[in-house]
């Protein structure tokens, strides 16, 4: 009988049968790939090591075992409706670079699982590439299966090949699950697509390379990689119906069934959501937990699309809270002992899961509604194709991304006119074009000036002044062939010094001569053929094209340019240090003396971790660690680990700037040594977009600006509040706080006596109306002040309840009149809204309140008295 281990417990069991092999047991790789460009995430265990397979780097070991976490973009489709897909699993995996080959790893495998896991060998059956005769002989006389059993299968199936590099045959091992779960057509056999015979293992024998153009050369190294879902591991020991029922991943089912009320096999279709919100919300915490954040490109948006669709399919239930976050704590749970991590990552992952999760709710209510009308509509019409229009609209208003749109339709059977689609994005992005050519944005310039497409020389890496000639000369718009004095305009040169706004940082500044002829630089643009635009405007004398001038920027404004861009470097790494590699440049600003930095991060940053960043920069600034500046292929910047900024196109050769541990890819001018930067302060940090977070900082003699300038306002502080030094200003402070609190009190109480004074006054001079004290009065001139006579009426009712007290106040010619009615006088009918109500109505103006208590305002003193006058008559009518 098999034991039915745990999923955790099989993961233990397969690595440490492999260490008793001689294999290295390593920690799984990020779901991130390191240095490999070509790969949006790991889905594999060999993904990470390919560098070892193909001999460019040295392994740690030439026996390799891992359980690597993966996801597979290209399953998501399937999960829920197989019994053996899920987006992200765990592939258990043993590897050899040069060292043993198909006999052991095939043994192994076989050892594996029918002796230590004691899985009964009659339902497993092995696969082999047809024309790979040494791997059957092995299954066959190595092992003893019969050669009827073993299935041979073609290059599809069983041979490893991508593109150039190492590849070769495989042989799998399935599991027979039972007739029960297969399709039952004639034929079905391991290979089958049904959920009959599952494969559970993959051996591929690496050892051919291709040369990219289908010519296969022996390799000199022969590699073992395999792979095991680790999860399908489980539900084969555990003999269960599908992955989503082994040990670990049930009680991520049972969670999302509490929450939704609905009993998971209660009915198909509500099975499949609860299986795809189990699993989507497993994929994105491991996901987030190694730094990924939701975004609109990139594996950013592969985890925004899994928290959509699960978000989505939480309504299908009927869940209208926010639930991801809840399962998200299942998954934790879970695999916390396996990835530690994620304990310290907790809150970071839950309120990530919110924020979408909320931001997405926003947007989906209506957009939800407008396609079930949609679809609605099309069933009706017998149609089942929906417009690129519609869902351009449901994208471009409800934030609908068309793999949603289309995941819903599909469940109707509906497609949509993808083509019309991206027909209306195209226009759009036209649209979007036109709008900033509207603004006149001067890089656009170069499309009219007529030149050729060599860009501009940029010297001034190394030189602060150079000569150039005058390729061109723009004047209002229109190319023309002198600029002179007083005139505005752009001057394009084929050599220069100035540094163009771009990648963020600003230009350049200073002058443009030939002579006595003197151009002022005040901005400095690329144009589209890459030629140097200088805006500015004649000083003195004249400039012509084909001139030959002296280009001079200023340098003062320059280093400072400088320092603040060497700082932001440093503090993108130290962001990078405190808060996790999740934080991206979103978008910076470099000035002089002057850093705004835009980050990826969740949440607002604590006062701690704001002081560590600040530390951290100044300690690399005080180190003094040189700037280096190099030109490198992209691969090989890539190795050094550089940092680029993600979906931006570089091209082969990039210019890394290295200080430090900060390695980015940068074209900007920095200091030849962090230095120099000066002292480096942080002055605010905010949210500008979900998501995405501000750095606003400074350095070099703007925090020396920054620091007289506090010096002097203390300074200004302590001669105001006459404390001898700024370190007796807290204590001066403290005295000040204390006396003011003292005379506010003794205040409140000379007011609250007054009133009380006031309403005994005004009650002594009500009038007997029905057994009732009725007052009106009208108080005049500056001292009125509301907040006294809302006291003096709260006092009234107070002390009389039978007040019925009507106070009129006149300022500057503005009328406040407020109402108060005691307990019986409103037993007996009378209510000051009403009240409030008549008199204000009389002159010139509303109000309104309870019956208690009411105030309004008027406009026409005139009226004021006759106003007043209908109070008595009211209480009259009510009372007899
Ligand atoms: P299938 O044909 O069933 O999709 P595959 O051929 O894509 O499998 P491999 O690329 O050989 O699988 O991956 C190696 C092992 O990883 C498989 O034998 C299986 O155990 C596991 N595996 C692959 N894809 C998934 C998935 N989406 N969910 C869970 N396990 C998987
Ligand atoms: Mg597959």
């Amino acid at each position: 009988m098999l034991k039915p281990y745990g999923l955790n417990e099989l993961r233990e069991m397969f690595l440490a049968f492999f260490e008793e092999k001689g294999h290295l047991r390593l920690p799984s790789f990020p779901l991130i790939p390191q240095n490999d460009a070509s790969l949006l995430l790991i889905g594999s265990g060999m993904a990470p090591m390919k560098s070892w397979f193909t001999g460019e780097q040295e392994p740690p070991r030439k026996r390799v075992c891992t359980c690597q976490k993966s996801v597979r973009t290209v399953d998501i489709d399937s999960v829920g409706k197989t019994a053996r897909h899920a987006s992200y699993f765990e592939m258990l995996g043993n590897f050899s670079f040069g060292d043993y080959f198909k006999k052991e790893a095939i043994t192994w495998c076989w050892e594996f699982l029918t002796q230590r896991l004691g899985i009964d060998s009659n339902l497993l059956y092995p696969s082999v590439y047809f024309e790979d005769a040494q791997a059957f002989e092995i299954w066959k006389n190595d092992i003893g299966i019969d050669p009827e059993r073993i299935v041979k299968l073609g290059k599809d199936d069983n041979f490893w090949d991508h593109g150039s590099g190492p590849c070769g045959p495989c042989s799998e091992v399935y599991f027979d699950r039972g007739k029960k779960h297969g399709c039952g057509k004639v034929g079905c056999f391991p290979g089958c697509d049904c959920d009959r015979y599952v494969e559970i293992w993959n051996n591929v024998f690496t050892q051919y390379n291709n040369d990219g153009a289908g010519n296969y050369t022996d390799l000199s190294q022969k590699n073992i990689d395999t792979g095991m879902g680790l999860e399908r591991l489980a539900c084969v020991c555990q003999g269960v119906g599908s992955i989503f029922e082994v040990d670990t991943i049930v009680s991520i089912i049972n969670k999302v069934s509490e929450i939704s009320g609905i009993s998971y096999k209660e009915a198909d279709i509500s099975d499949v959501s609860i299986r795809i919100i189990t699993d989507h919300t497993r994929a994105a915490t491991m996901m987030i937990c190694d730094g990924i954040l939701p975004s609109n490109e990139g594996r950013g948006y592969v985890l925004r699309r899994l928290l959509r669709r699960a978000a989505r399919h939480g309504r299908l239930l009927g869940i209208e809270k926010m639930f991801l976050s809840d399962v998200c704590d299942v998954v934790i749970e879970l695999n916390k002992n396996a990835y530690p991590d994620l304990i310290d990552k907790t809150d970071f992952i839950k309120r990530c899961i919110n924020t979408e999760e909320e931001n997405f709710g926003r947007t989906i209510n209506a957009g939800l509604s407008m396609l079930s009308d949609l679809i609605d509509e099309l069933k009706a019409t017998g149609k089942s194709m929906l417009s690129g229009e519609d869902a351009f609209k449901l994208y471009d208003t409800y934030g609908f991304p068309l793999d949603l749109t289309l995941d819903i339709l599909a469940e109707s059977n509906m497609n949509v006119d993808t083509a019309a689609f991206d027909m209306h994005m195209e226009e759009q992005r036209i649209r979007a074009r036109k709008a900033r050519e509207a603004l006149g944005d001067l890089a656009w310039a170069g499309i009219e000036l007529g030149l050729d497409n060599t860009p501009t020389s940029f010297t001034g890496y190394e030189k602060t002044s150079d000569t150039g000639v005058v390729l061109a000369i723009v004047k209002q718009g229109e190319i023309c062939s002198a600029l002179g004095e007083g005139d505005e305009g752009i001057i394009v040169l084929d050599k220069t010094p100035f540094y163009a706004e771009m990648g963020g940082q600003s230009a350049d500044m200073g002058t443009i001569c030939a002579g006595n002829a003197l151009f002022e630089v005040t901005g400095v643009q690329v144009s589209k053929g890459d030629k140097y635009l200088h805006s500015g405007k004649m000083r003195s004398g004249a400039i012509s094209a084909q001139q030959t001038v002296s280009a001079e920027i200023n340098e003062q404004r320059r280093e400072a340019i400088k320092r603040a861009h060497t700082a932001t470097h440093l503090m993108h790494k130290a962001l990078r240090s405190v808060l996790g590699e999740h934080v991206n440049q979103a978008g910076s600003l470099v000035e002089p003396d002057k850093i705004r930095f835009d980050f990826t991060h969740f949440s607002a940053l604590t006062k701690e971790e704001l002081a560590d960043i600040e530390r951290r920069v100044n300690e690399a600034i005080l180190n003094g660690h040189p700037v280096t500046a190099k030109e490198t292929p992209i691969d090989e910047a890539k190795k050094l680990g550089a940092a680029a900024l993600f979906g931006e196109k570089y091209g082969d050769i990039v210019r890394v700037v290295t200080m430090g541990e900060s390695v980015e890819f940068c074209g900007g001018t920095h200091l030849d040594n962090t230095a120099k930067a000066g002292a480096f302060t942080i002055l605010t940090e905010s949210s500008i977009a979900s998501g995405v977070r501000r750095i606003e900082a400074i350095t070099g003699f703007a925090t020396l600006d920054l620091l007289h300038a506090s010096r002097k306002q203390l300074s200004s502080l302590s001669e105001m509040l006459k404390a001898g030094s700024p370190e007796e200003l807290s204590g001066k402070i403290e005295q000040n706080i204390l006396i003011i609190r003292e005379l506010k009190s003794k205040l409140d109480s000379a007011i609250s006596k007054e009133a009380d004074d006031e309403a005994r006054r005004i009650l002594s001079e009500a009038r007997d109306i029905g057994g009732l004290k009725v007052i009106t009065t009208i108080i005049k001139g500056a001292s009125v002040d509301t907040d006294k006579l809302r006291q003096i009426e709260d006092t009234l009712r107070e002390w009389e309840a039978g007040v019925v007290a009507v106070i009129a106040a006149v300022k500057d010619d503005k009328i406040t009149i407020m109402a108060a009615c005691g307990k019986t006088a409103i037993e007996k009918g009378i209510k000051a809204g009403e009240l409030i109500h008549g008199v204000t109505k009389i002159c010139g103006g509303s109000g309104g309140g309870k019956p208690e208590f009411a105030m309004g305002g008027g406009k026409d003193v005139s009226k004021l008295q006759e106003a007043l006058d209908t109070v008595d008559e009211l209480v009259k009518k009510l009372t007899t």
